[in-house]
């Protein structure tokens, strides 16, 4: 059965460690030699996940963040003490009770996303976000059954102890819109229903780090027109019988060095698409099903993860910032009004992101004992945050002018003919030209390579694109009141009931 397989070889490998709730780097790369069944670009079954050469770069980077759990320097950020039986956890499954529990994931989320540079855009600590998403809404969920919200609460309590690593599904696989739902054939849905559990067919697309991660959480909160058997929230074990994981293709070389590519050799979160064959969930993990009500929750049940995404992509624009200023320093472009206007707008936006997210922080609110940063400023800061990301990137290559193309490979400046005048003809302000070079490289990782394209893709749709998010903006932001007022003030018929129905119809 493969949930226990699941859980046997997640005890098996924190039984052998030293925390008994915390993995190292080691026993994380062990725990995903699970058995689970993954195709790679070259349409190859992969025996083991961690040494696949596009996997391999990604995992042993997230390993790092497992290892930091025991580090003296880091694992108070990295961990925290359960007060009710004094052991150190995972960060990542601390669930928010408290403003302090807030500022310390995102402290959390500081160190993984300065680690990847924020390219892992599910870097460890983010996965628990959808289970605690489900948590914060758990009123719902009981109300279907409260055996599901049961079944959450010690989903929560076993990612915690067993420092899990999950990913989010929530999109169906992408086909003619037009099409009525039932006949969408790769809408994963419910073929048999079993006293213990159900068996699923179909496929969920764009699983982010599902193939570097122990579990999947899937929901359908982004389909609101779903018939009942596809109407479905749960966990799935990713080594479960029946389950395939297909890799898109790679972005980053598994060759690369870190001077010709300081932010891509160190590999890559892939995306993949899980395809169902009768794959049997078992009752512990149904969150949901056959619920339509539940279908298009998606602001709800998502908050947390969005406050996520918006505050991976503010610590991203710090290091935008950086980048920026290091360019204009390393050129000695400094003194040009209209570099300093350009590095001005990164620094806005990147301002911009972080008042959105202590804004939001500061009026966060317990939903059912969770504490969930403002949906208001986190939709609004998520919009800035789309619309503008290809501008900011656009101004980091603008800055740069031929620096991101006269740029050579590290074999090229070891070349004794060439690699000595390449030093004598190209130096920045400061730094040597081979130094030069290597910062440049960093730059083409962050703003051009394909890898880049690929976390830009990320930024732009991985929660839903500007459109849709400018419409959830403009359905829930509460401005009654000043409408209100300006009606009053100039004695204009009282509109109430419309403004309810065109801005709040939805909370329901
Ligand atoms: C790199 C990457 C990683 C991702 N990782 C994850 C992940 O880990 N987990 C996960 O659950 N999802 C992930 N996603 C998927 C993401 O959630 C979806 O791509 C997104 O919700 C859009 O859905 P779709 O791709 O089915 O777009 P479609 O529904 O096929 O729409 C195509 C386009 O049509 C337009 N459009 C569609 N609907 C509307 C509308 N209502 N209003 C205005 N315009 C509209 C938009 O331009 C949209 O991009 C990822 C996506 C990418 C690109």
């Amino acid at each position: 059965m493969a949930v226990i397989a699941t859980t046997n070889k997640l005890k098996e490998v924190l039984s052998k460690g030293q925390e008994p709730h915390l993995m190292t780097g080691e026993q994380y790369k062990e725990s995903l030699r699970d058995g689970r069944r993954v195709i790679d670009a070259e349409g190859n079954l992969i025996s083991d996940v961690t040494t696949h050469p596009a996997l391999k770069r990604g995992i042993d980077n997230l390993a790092k963040v497992y290892d930091s759990q025991f580090d003296p320097e880091t694992r108070d950020i990295t961990t925290f003490i359960n007060p009710e039986d004094g052991k150190r956890y995972s960060t990542g499954w601390l669930v928010p009770t408290t403003k302090e529990d807030l500022k310390h994931r995102r402290e959390m989320l500081r160190l993984s996303t300065y680690h990847t540079f924020g390219v892992f855009g599910r870097p460890n600590d983010y996965g628990s976000m959808m289970a605690m998403g489900f948590l914060s809404i758990i009123d719902k969920i009981e109300k279907e059954n409260p055996d599901y919200a049961e079944n959450v609460r010690k989903f929560v309590e076993f990612s915690q102890k067993h420092n899990v690593m999950s990913a989010d599904l929530i999109p169906d696989v992408q086909t003619d819109k037009n099409l009525p739902p039932s006949e969408k054939k790769g809408t994963l849905r419910v073929v048999e229903e079993l006293p213990d559990g159900v068996i699923l067919c179909g496929a969920k697309p764009c699983g982010s780090v599902g193939v570097q991660g122990h579990f999947a959480t899937v929901s359908t909160a982004t389909s609101p027109n779903l018939d009942p058997d596809a109407a479905l929230w749960c966990a799935v074990p990713i080594n479960s019988p029946g389950l395939t994981l297909v890799l898109r293709e790679p972005t980053t070389s598994p060759d690369s060095n870190f001077e010709d590519h300081p932010i891509d050799s160190f590999g890559e979160e892939l995306d993949n698409m899980m395809i169902f064959d009768h794959v049997f969930i078992p009752r512990e993990y149904i969150f949901s099903l056959r619920n339509t009500k539940l279908l298009g929750l998606y602001r709800e049940s998502c908050a947390l993860c969005h406050w996520h995404i918006l505050a991976r992509l503010m610590y991203r624009s710090e290091i935008f910032v950086g980048a920026a200023q290091t360019i204009v320093d390393i050129l000695g472009t400094d003194s040009f009004q209209g570099v300093r206007d350009l590095v001005s707008e990164v620094i806005s936006y990147s301002a911009s992101l972080k008042a959105h997210i202590l804004a939001a922080e500061e009026e966060a609110e317990l939903w059912n004992g969770v504490l969930v940063p403002s949906t208001e400023f986190i939709t609004a800061g998520r919009l800035q945050s789309i619309i503008h990301y290809p501008r900011v990137m656009h101004i980091l290559r603008d800055l740069s002018g031929q620096g991101l193309i006269s740029r050579f490979t590290s074999k090229v400046w070891e070349n004794p003919e060439i690699g000595p005048i390449l030093e004598d003809y190209l130096p920045g302000a400061g730094v040597s030209a081979r130094e030069k070079n290597k910062f440049f490289n960093f730059l083409w990782d962050l703003s051009c390579g394909s890898h880049a394209t690929r976390v830009a893709l990320f930024e732009n749709t991985n929660s839903t694109n500007a459109p849709v998010v400018q419409s959830e903006l403009y359905r829930s932001y509460s401005r009654s009141e000043a409408v209100d007022y300006i009606r009053q003030y100039l004695n204009l018929p009282d509109s109430r009931q419309k403004i309810k129905r065109l801005y709040a119809h939805d909370l329901k």
